[in-house]
């Protein structure tokens, strides 16, 4: 891809019936400089991002924000509904009366009239204010998974966000919440694979942490430095990460991926023009998943009861 070649990602359609494009650039990092986000965000609008994943928790909404005004400003874009913006709602937001309130903190941040997706980012709550990560065990408070469901749904119905979801729900959590679900979840962003569970309910999962998060206190380098996926990689003249994300869209799974380097940012985009063989799956297949984010947020052991038994 040429330094000024912008790619067309292809979209997928939400039970919602709006589109998301299928790469979204995402802004989790382990500190977060403004000014980097910014940056990475007008590069990437530049080679073809219009998908970018922020959360309260990330604070990288303001530089987003910035960035989109400043896009719109240059005309990289023309109007801010070419753009899809998703955002998350934090675990202290995490209760039906907070929602409304949490979702309109987001928007002026962003300074945005409405998201694209509004998702619940664990299915935990902590007490109104506790803003620290891990949260400690007299932090957490039962979620109310009704109610702030119920919230979610009345902000969608008011138009603030165009579709709402869910983020680190197990099948079982999914489960509970589609029996009273007036609107269901357009999306579950997670790291497991419940590809089956939620093809079937018209669910579309967004993968996070795509490379191993590498460089990250969640993540690690087993994704970038395998040798297997390395092999792979040659043979197509690409590089591990661009296999990596190939594997996830020939699966039919959105994904968003970080990057605030300029080649990065530009080769993660750059999946589009090679296949996997039958033989690069079965390599693929020799590699163990592995959930990287057992106790999420928690500072303290909440798998079993986080994910269900479905670790
Ligand atoms: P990731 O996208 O798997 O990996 C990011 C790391 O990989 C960064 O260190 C980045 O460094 C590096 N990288 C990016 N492209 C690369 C390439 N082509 N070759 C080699 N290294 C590359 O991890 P992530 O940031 O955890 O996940 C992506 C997004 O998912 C987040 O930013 C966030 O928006 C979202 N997320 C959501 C949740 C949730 O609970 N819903 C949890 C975690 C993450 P450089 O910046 O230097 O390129």
């Amino acid at each position: 891809m040429s330094s000024t070649t912008k790619v067309a990602v292809p979209n997928v359609v939400l039970q919602s019936s709006f589109s998301m494009p299928v790469i979204g650039l995402g802004t989790a990092a382990e500190s977060n400089d403004g000014e980097a986000i910014k940056q990475a965000v007008i590069e990437a609008i530049k080679v073809g991002y219009r998908h970018f994943d922020t959360a309260s928790a990330y604070e990288s909404e303001q530089a987003l924000g910035e960035a989109i005004a400043e896009s719109l400003k240059l005309g990289l874009i023309g109007s801010r509904d070419e753009l899809f913006i998703t955002s998350k709602l934090w675990l202290p937001d995490n209760h039906p009366h907070l929602v409304l309130p949490a979702l309109q903190k987001s928007l002026e941040t962003l300074r945005l009239d409405y998201l694209d997706l509004y998702l619940v980012h664990w299915p935990m709550s902590a007490k109104p204010g506790t803003w620290k990560v891990p949260f400690e065990q007299e932090d957490l408070v039962p979620f109310d998974l009704k109610g702030v469901w119920t919230s979610m749904e009345e902000c969608q119905n008011m138009g603030l966000t165009k579709s709402i979801g869910v983020s680190n729900f197990s099948t079982k959590k999914l489960e509970d919440l589609l029996s009273f679900a007036t609107i269901p979840p357009s999306v579950n962003q997670q790291q497991k694979n419940l590809t089956e569970y939620c093809k079937a309910k018209g669910i579309i999962i967004t993968a996070y942490s795509p490379l191993g998060a590498q460089g990250t206190r969640w993540g690690s380098n087993d994704v970038i430095d395998s040798e297997l996926l390395k092999d792979v990689a040659q043979v197509h003249g690409k590089t591990v990460a661009q296999v990596s994300l190939r594997w996830l869209y020939e699966q039919g799974v959105t994904v968003v991926v970080k990057s605030y380097n300029k080649e990065r940012i530009k080769q993660n985009l750059d999946i589009f023009d090679f296949s996997l063989t039958n033989d690069d799956y079965q390599k693929i297949r020799q590699i163990q998943q592995e959930r990287k984010v057992k106790n999420g947020p928690a500072g303290f052991d909440v798998i079993d009861h986080l994910w269900d038994g479905e670790n």
